[in-house]
């Protein structure tokens, strides 16, 4: 459909936001006021909807419930030094959201109504925008398969949601990793570029293993030979091993981090070295046996940037030196949060004014 007019909003008579503890804000815990939606249904989009933010009724037949259709994004909005608002990378991430959304045969979101949709529903909650530093407003569009009915089968109905919600910085302490060598997270031909919700209740099980032998996280190894690093976690992983940041290359089996592409961006413009190519766990060994690597960093929207400090390799535990401000991630970390904070020129497009 194309949108005509302004989207519709049914605005809240009562705001929660005086519910919220700005200066301690929890992950996940808040959402605001409003939400977007939108159904999919008779073969076409209709018309959006902001109302306020409240459960949803749905059939125990709905489809999302079964089969596993259901795909998200997460992004983030930011209150620029001037008082507006940036919603950052808006395109990279609709772009990601299509292809995710292809990849499980799911109605595609036309982009009039992501982008739209997400400028009248963050400029509605503006006001939910921490100001902290280090905090944003966390976005989450996504997509359910709503028609009902439990054959398998492809769904013919769906519904589009964005809710939004402020939160801290995660991971301000360093982490601990295991290379996981026996679970896989994705394999070629699978879901892996995908941002779909099964991808994520399938690496449930090999973390909490992980965190009962006192890690954090896991590194995804390959799912043939279980030799070359994948991500760590729920996050694209970087290394920096000498003077050069290395992380392994795209592929159907590694999501297309939008964070990981804005950092590499920013590394090169500084002129940092940057590779994107296989990394071994055996190289990873051996870069901590020479003393060759410096820093590994998980990077993410929610987290930026997760600093490690331990990473288990077949059963040894091996150490990095301590996280500090001198790090290449803490810098490219600032860099990245000037620009979208407005404080520094963004060079690349990647910013989005509402
Ligand atoms: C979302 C996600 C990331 C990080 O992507 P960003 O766009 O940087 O937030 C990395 N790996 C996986 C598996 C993810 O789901």
């Amino acid at each position: 459909m194309e949108l005509t007019t302004e989207i519709k909003i049914r605005k809240t008579s009562h705001s929660r936001i005086r519910e919220v503890d700005f200066a301690n804000l929890q992950f996940g815990k808040h959402i605001s006021d409003h939400m977007l939606i939108c159904d999919y249904y008779d073969g076409e989009w209709h018309e959006p909807l902001i109302v306020p933010f409240a459960n949803l009724s749905l059939s125990p037949a709905t489809m999302a419930f079964h089969y596993g259709q259901t795909v998200f994004e997460g992004m983030k909005a930011f209150l620029t030094e001037d008082g507006r608002v940036n919603i950052f990378r808006i395109d990279k991430h609709y772009d990601r959201f299509v292809r995710s959304l292809e990849r499980m045969c799911m109605a595609v979101v036309p982009k009039e109504i992501f982008v739209e949709g997400l400028r009248t529903l963050v400029a509605l909650d503006k006001s939910w925008i921490p100001r902290q530093p280090d905090c944003a407003l966390y976005i989450r569009p996504f997509v359910i398969a709503t028609e009902k009915g439990f054959g398998v089968k492809v769904s013919s109905e769906y519904r589009f949601i964005i809710f939004t919600s402020p939160v801290p910085s995660v991971y301000s302490k360093a982490i601990t990793l295991k290379v996981e060598t026996e679970f896989i997270r994705a394999a070629r031909g699978g879901t892996g570029f995908a941002k779909c919700g099964g991808n994520y209740g399938g690496a449930f099980y090999p973390t909490l293993l992980a965190r009962q032998q006192g890690y954090d996280q896991v590194i995804w190894t390959d799912a043939v030979q279980n030799k070359f690093i994948e991500e760590s976690g729920m996050m694209n992983i970087m290394f920096v091993i000498g003077d050069t940041i290395i992380t392994p290359p795209l592929s159907d089996t590694i999501l297309d981090g939008v964070t990981r592409d804005s950092l590499l961006t920013i590394a090169r413009t500084l002129g940092v070295k940057t590779e994107e190519r296989p990394v071994s766990v055996v190289e990873l060994e051996k870069a901590f046996r020479d003393n060759t690597i410096v820093e590994a960093f998980g990077v993410g929207t929610a987290a930026v940037i997760a600093p490690v400090k331990t990473i288990n390799i077949y059963d040894t535990d091996f150490h990095l030196p301590e996280y500090s401000h001198e790090n290449l991630s803490h810098k490219l970390k600032q860099k990245l949060e000037r620009i979208r904070t407005g404080k520094e020129e963004d060079l690349y497009n990647w910013s989005h004014v509402v």
